[in-house]
Protein backbone atom coordinates (compact mmCIF):
# COMPACT_ATOMS: atom_id res chain seq x y z
CA UNK A 1 0.00 0.00 0.00
CA UNK A 2 1.29 3.16 -0.83
CA UNK A 3 2.26 5.61 1.90
CA UNK A 4 -0.03 8.60 2.85
CA UNK A 5 -0.63 11.10 5.91
CA UNK A 6 -2.53 8.76 7.97
CA UNK A 7 -0.15 5.69 7.34
CA UNK A 8 2.91 7.36 7.24
CA UNK A 9 4.20 8.28 10.18
CA UNK A 10 6.77 10.71 9.28
CA UNK A 11 3.79 12.84 7.52
CA UNK A 12 2.64 14.83 10.36
CA UNK A 13 -0.30 17.14 8.89
CA UNK A 14 0.94 17.25 4.99
CA UNK A 15 4.41 17.60 6.21
CA UNK A 16 7.05 15.04 5.43
CA UNK A 17 9.17 15.37 8.65
CA UNK A 18 12.25 13.81 8.40
CA UNK A 19 12.80 11.03 10.55
CA UNK A 20 15.84 12.53 13.06
CA UNK A 21 13.92 15.46 13.79
CA UNK A 22 10.27 13.99 14.10
CA UNK A 23 8.71 14.46 16.97
CA UNK A 24 6.79 11.13 16.75
CA UNK A 25 10.75 9.26 16.83
CA UNK A 26 11.60 11.34 20.23
CA UNK A 27 8.28 12.46 21.79
CA UNK A 28 10.14 14.52 25.01
CA UNK A 29 11.59 17.72 23.94
CA UNK A 30 15.52 18.29 23.15
CA UNK A 31 16.92 20.58 25.16
CA UNK A 32 20.09 22.10 23.88
CA UNK A 33 22.28 23.89 26.86
CA UNK A 34 24.97 26.17 26.74
CA UNK A 35 26.97 26.63 29.89
CA UNK A 36 23.78 26.11 31.69
CA UNK A 37 21.45 27.93 29.74
CA UNK A 38 18.60 25.49 28.53
CA UNK A 39 17.14 25.94 25.44
CA UNK A 40 13.81 24.18 25.07
CA UNK A 41 13.47 24.12 28.95
CA UNK A 42 10.13 25.45 30.82
CA UNK A 43 12.92 28.74 30.68
CA UNK A 44 12.97 31.34 27.89
CA UNK A 45 16.45 32.14 26.93
CA UNK A 46 17.17 35.70 25.58
CA UNK A 47 20.05 36.44 23.38
CA UNK A 48 21.30 39.80 22.53
CA UNK A 49 23.92 42.00 21.15
CA UNK A 50 24.94 44.20 18.23
CA UNK A 51 24.11 42.41 14.59
CA UNK A 52 27.81 43.05 13.98
CA UNK A 53 31.01 43.19 16.13
CA UNK A 54 32.46 46.53 15.36
CA UNK A 55 35.21 47.82 17.69
CA UNK A 56 35.66 46.84 21.37
CA UNK A 57 34.24 49.53 23.23
CA UNK A 58 31.20 48.88 20.81
CA UNK A 59 30.95 45.30 22.16
CA UNK A 60 32.28 45.85 25.91
CA UNK A 61 29.20 48.68 26.14
CA UNK A 62 26.31 46.59 24.68
CA UNK A 63 27.24 43.32 26.03
CA UNK A 64 27.70 44.47 29.68
CA UNK A 65 24.06 46.55 29.41
CA UNK A 66 22.56 43.40 27.56
CA UNK A 67 23.98 41.47 30.61
CA UNK A 68 22.14 43.70 32.79
CA UNK A 69 19.05 43.37 31.49
CA UNK A 70 18.87 39.58 31.76
CA UNK A 71 20.17 38.57 28.27
CA UNK A 72 22.11 34.96 29.12
CA UNK A 73 23.73 34.61 25.54
CA UNK A 74 25.63 37.96 23.68
CA UNK A 75 25.60 37.69 19.94
CA UNK A 76 27.56 39.65 17.42
CA UNK A 77 28.37 38.82 13.67
CA UNK A 78 32.35 38.66 12.66
CA UNK A 79 31.69 37.28 9.44
CA UNK A 80 28.83 39.36 7.70
CA UNK A 81 26.20 38.51 4.91
CA UNK A 82 25.62 41.29 3.27
CA UNK A 83 23.32 42.19 0.18
CA UNK A 84 26.12 44.49 -0.90
CA UNK A 85 30.01 43.53 -1.29
CA UNK A 86 30.51 47.32 -0.55
CA UNK A 87 29.40 46.97 2.61
CA UNK A 88 31.00 46.61 6.13
CA UNK A 89 31.40 42.48 5.56
CA UNK A 90 32.64 42.13 9.55
CA UNK A 91 35.57 41.79 11.42
CA UNK A 92 36.28 38.29 10.29
CA UNK A 93 38.67 36.58 12.66
CA UNK A 94 39.47 39.32 15.02
CA UNK A 95 36.09 40.05 15.70
CA UNK A 96 35.12 36.39 16.66
CA UNK A 97 38.18 36.70 19.00
CA UNK A 98 36.63 40.59 20.44
CA UNK A 99 33.71 38.28 20.99
CA UNK A 100 35.37 35.38 23.08
CA UNK A 101 37.05 37.79 25.05
CA UNK A 102 34.54 40.07 26.14
CA UNK A 103 31.75 36.91 26.18
CA UNK A 104 34.39 35.73 28.85
CA UNK A 105 34.29 39.10 30.84
CA UNK A 106 31.05 39.43 31.35
CA UNK A 107 30.05 35.90 31.64
CA UNK A 108 28.19 35.39 29.09
CA UNK A 109 28.25 32.26 26.45
CA UNK A 110 28.38 33.93 22.91
CA UNK A 111 26.74 32.93 19.29
CA UNK A 112 28.40 34.24 16.10
CA UNK A 113 27.40 33.24 12.68
CA UNK A 114 29.47 30.75 9.83
CA UNK A 115 29.09 31.44 6.22
CA UNK A 116 31.36 29.26 4.79
CA UNK A 117 33.00 26.04 5.81
CA UNK A 118 36.46 27.01 6.14
CA UNK A 119 35.47 29.19 8.55
CA UNK A 120 33.94 26.10 10.95
CA UNK A 121 37.24 25.68 12.50
CA UNK A 122 38.14 29.24 13.54
CA UNK A 123 34.77 30.00 14.93
CA UNK A 124 34.35 26.57 16.61
CA UNK A 125 37.30 26.93 18.52
CA UNK A 126 36.11 30.36 20.15
CA UNK A 127 32.09 29.72 20.02
CA UNK A 128 29.79 28.51 22.73
CA UNK A 129 27.18 28.57 19.44
CA UNK A 130 27.32 28.61 15.89
CA UNK A 131 24.88 30.30 13.82
CA UNK A 132 23.67 29.41 10.43
CA UNK A 133 22.12 32.29 8.80
CA UNK A 134 19.15 32.83 6.58
CA UNK A 135 20.90 32.87 3.53
CA UNK A 136 22.94 29.17 3.68
CA UNK A 137 20.30 27.40 5.47
CA UNK A 138 20.35 25.37 2.24
CA UNK A 139 24.37 25.05 1.78
CA UNK A 140 24.31 21.67 2.45
CA UNK A 141 27.92 20.95 2.53
CA UNK A 142 28.10 24.02 5.45
CA UNK A 143 25.29 22.03 7.42
CA UNK A 144 27.30 18.68 6.66
CA UNK A 145 30.32 20.46 8.25
CA UNK A 146 28.43 21.87 11.11
CA UNK A 147 27.05 18.54 11.67
CA UNK A 148 30.05 16.95 12.22
CA UNK A 149 30.95 19.32 15.14
CA UNK A 150 29.61 18.53 19.03
CA UNK A 151 28.43 22.31 19.63
CA UNK A 152 24.82 23.74 19.84
CA UNK A 153 23.54 25.11 16.83
CA UNK A 154 22.13 27.77 15.85
CA UNK A 155 19.92 27.44 12.36
CA UNK A 156 17.91 29.92 10.72
CA UNK A 157 15.16 29.39 8.51
CA UNK A 158 15.96 30.33 5.20
CA UNK A 159 13.83 33.49 4.08
CA UNK A 160 12.04 31.75 1.37
CA UNK A 161 12.17 28.24 2.36
CA UNK A 162 9.15 26.32 3.60
CA UNK A 163 8.74 24.48 7.23
CA UNK A 164 9.43 21.25 5.13
CA UNK A 165 12.76 22.99 4.41
CA UNK A 166 13.70 23.81 7.13
CA UNK A 167 13.16 20.63 8.39
CA UNK A 168 15.14 18.95 6.13
CA UNK A 169 18.20 21.45 6.69
CA UNK A 170 18.14 20.59 10.65
CA UNK A 171 17.81 16.96 9.30
CA UNK A 172 21.27 17.34 7.59
CA UNK A 173 22.96 18.44 10.88
CA UNK A 174 21.53 15.55 12.61
CA UNK A 175 22.54 13.24 10.29
CA UNK A 176 26.06 13.91 10.86
CA UNK A 177 25.45 13.33 14.65
CA UNK A 178 25.25 16.76 16.02
CA UNK A 179 21.61 16.77 17.66
CA UNK A 180 22.02 20.17 19.44
CA UNK A 181 20.25 22.26 17.17
CA UNK A 182 17.86 25.00 17.72
CA UNK A 183 15.62 26.66 14.99
CA UNK A 184 15.13 30.29 14.52
CA UNK A 185 11.96 31.79 12.67
CA UNK A 186 13.65 35.14 11.28
CA UNK A 187 11.30 35.88 9.02
CA UNK A 188 9.88 34.90 5.31
CA UNK A 189 9.98 37.16 2.42
CA UNK A 190 6.23 37.76 1.37
CA UNK A 191 4.57 40.32 -1.39
CA UNK A 192 4.70 42.89 1.78
CA UNK A 193 6.83 45.64 1.87
CA UNK A 194 6.39 47.61 5.08
CA UNK A 195 8.35 45.19 6.97
CA UNK A 196 11.90 43.70 5.96
CA UNK A 197 10.58 40.38 6.54
CA UNK A 198 6.95 38.73 7.47
CA UNK A 199 7.59 37.25 10.87
CA UNK A 200 5.54 33.72 10.92
CA UNK A 201 5.23 33.52 13.92
CA UNK A 202 2.78 30.43 13.09
CA UNK A 203 6.12 28.75 12.64
CA UNK A 204 6.98 28.43 15.75
CA UNK A 205 3.78 25.91 17.34
CA UNK A 206 4.11 24.44 13.60
CA UNK A 207 7.47 23.96 14.50
CA UNK A 208 7.04 22.45 17.91
CA UNK A 209 4.30 20.30 16.66
CA UNK A 210 5.86 18.32 13.97
CA UNK A 211 9.52 18.15 15.79
CA UNK A 212 11.39 18.05 19.36
CA UNK A 213 14.02 20.70 18.92
CA UNK A 214 13.86 24.27 20.43
CA UNK A 215 12.25 26.85 18.60
CA UNK A 216 13.52 30.67 19.28
CA UNK A 217 12.46 33.99 17.26
CA UNK A 218 14.21 36.74 15.25
CA UNK A 219 11.89 39.65 15.97
CA UNK A 220 14.74 42.11 14.82
CA UNK A 221 15.39 40.47 11.46
CA UNK A 222 11.52 39.61 11.18
CA UNK A 223 10.06 43.10 10.88
CA UNK A 224 13.48 45.42 10.56
CA UNK A 225 11.83 48.22 12.35
CA UNK A 226 13.16 48.94 16.04
CA UNK A 227 9.58 50.35 17.40
CA UNK A 228 8.30 46.59 16.21
CA UNK A 229 10.66 44.39 17.92
CA UNK A 230 9.01 44.86 21.26
CA UNK A 231 5.42 43.90 20.52
CA UNK A 232 6.82 40.63 18.25
CA UNK A 233 8.94 40.19 21.10
CA UNK A 234 6.23 39.35 23.40
CA UNK A 235 4.30 37.48 20.96
CA UNK A 236 6.81 35.01 19.95
CA UNK A 237 7.13 34.04 24.12
CA UNK A 238 2.95 34.15 23.82
CA UNK A 239 2.91 31.72 21.04
CA UNK A 240 5.45 29.54 22.83
CA UNK A 241 9.16 30.51 21.53
CA UNK A 242 11.54 28.89 23.91
CA UNK A 243 14.26 32.12 23.20
CA UNK A 244 14.49 34.94 21.24
CA UNK A 245 17.63 36.51 19.53
CA UNK A 246 17.73 40.11 19.28
CA UNK A 247 19.54 43.25 17.98
CA UNK A 248 21.02 45.45 20.88
CA UNK A 249 23.42 48.53 20.22
CA UNK A 250 24.38 51.27 22.42
CA UNK A 251 24.48 54.03 20.37
CA UNK A 252 21.86 52.32 17.45
CA UNK A 253 21.81 55.43 15.41
CA UNK A 254 25.80 54.96 14.60
CA UNK A 255 25.19 50.91 14.06
CA UNK A 256 27.54 49.78 11.13
CA UNK A 257 24.84 47.62 10.50
CA UNK A 258 20.94 47.13 10.84
CA UNK A 259 20.67 50.22 13.06
CA UNK A 260 17.20 50.69 12.23
CA UNK A 261 16.11 47.47 13.94
CA UNK A 262 18.69 47.39 16.59
CA UNK A 263 16.93 47.96 20.32
CA UNK A 264 18.79 50.76 22.47
CA UNK A 265 19.64 49.52 26.14
CA UNK A 266 16.85 51.14 27.37
CA UNK A 267 14.35 49.68 25.23
CA UNK A 268 16.18 46.06 25.66
CA UNK A 269 15.86 46.79 29.48
CA UNK A 270 12.09 48.09 29.06
CA UNK A 271 11.06 44.77 26.90
CA UNK A 272 12.71 42.28 29.87
CA UNK A 273 10.17 43.29 32.07
CA UNK A 274 7.37 42.92 29.85
CA UNK A 275 8.35 39.74 28.77
CA UNK A 276 8.48 38.18 31.98
CA UNK A 277 5.25 39.38 32.46
CA UNK A 278 4.20 37.39 29.27
CA UNK A 279 6.47 33.87 29.79
CA UNK A 280 4.84 33.80 33.65
CA UNK A 281 0.82 34.12 31.96
CA UNK A 282 2.37 31.23 29.45
CA UNK A 283 3.28 28.90 32.41
CA UNK A 284 7.14 29.77 31.95
CA UNK A 285 9.80 32.28 32.92
CA UNK A 286 12.61 34.11 31.67
CA UNK A 287 16.13 33.14 32.44
C1 LIG B 1 22.03 37.75 11.82
O1 LIG B 1 21.34 37.27 12.74
O2 LIG B 1 23.09 38.32 12.02
C2 LIG B 1 21.55 37.63 10.43
C3 LIG B 1 22.31 38.02 9.40
O3 LIG B 1 20.30 37.14 10.32
P1 LIG B 1 19.62 36.33 9.12
O4 LIG B 1 20.59 35.25 8.71
O5 LIG B 1 18.37 35.80 9.74
O6 LIG B 1 19.35 37.33 8.03
MN1 LIG C 1 21.47 42.12 11.50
Amino acid sequence: MESNDYNDPSVIGGCSVPVRVNRKSKPDPTIVEINGIRFGSSFVAIIAGPCAVENLEQLTETARKVKAAGAVVLRGGAFKPRSSPYNFQGLGEEGVKMLWKIGRETGMPIVTEVMDTRQVNLVAEYADMIQIGSRNMQNYPLLKEVGMLRKPILLKRGMMATIEEFLLAAEYILSQGNEQVVLCERGIRTFETTTRNTLDLSAVPMLKHLCHLPVIVDPSHGTGHRWMVPTMAKAAVAAGADGLIMEVHYKPEEALCDGHQSLSPNEFTGLMSDLKKIAQAVGRDIY
